[in-house]
């Protein structure tokens, strides 16, 4: 898990023919119209990894996001998620949500 969430990204780029697309939540502070990210979870083993597909499996995210919840008195909670494409300009997939 990264405590850094921006600098925790650049393991991630996909730079290699054969590299695997990443993602992970996102947990953070809801300040009126405004997001504040303090933590992106990293893939972890169990994640189906494809040059073009990123599932995630939820329910050990979902018990990080809870823990954090519970620690912060319900201050930092699930904001969204993260995932990388193998472009350079990326396009959203079918899948990929497109409006905030
Ligand atoms: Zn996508």
């Amino acid at each position: 898990m990264n405590r850094q969430p921006l600098g925790g990204f650049n393991r991630y780029i996909q730079e290699g023919i054969d590299s695997k697309e990443a993602g992970g939540i996102l947990l953070g502070h809801v300040r009126g119209e405004h997001l504040e990210t303090i933590e992106a979870t990293e893939p972890l083993f169990w994640h189906k990894r494809f040059r073009f597909l990123f599932e995630r499996l939820p329910y050990l995210h979902h018990r990080l996001a809870m823990k954090r919840w519970k620690e912060s008195n319900g201050l930092v909670r699930y904001i969204g998620e993260w995932h990388t494409h193998p472009q350079n300009f990326p396009t959203p997939s079918s899948i990929d949500p497109t409006e905030c």
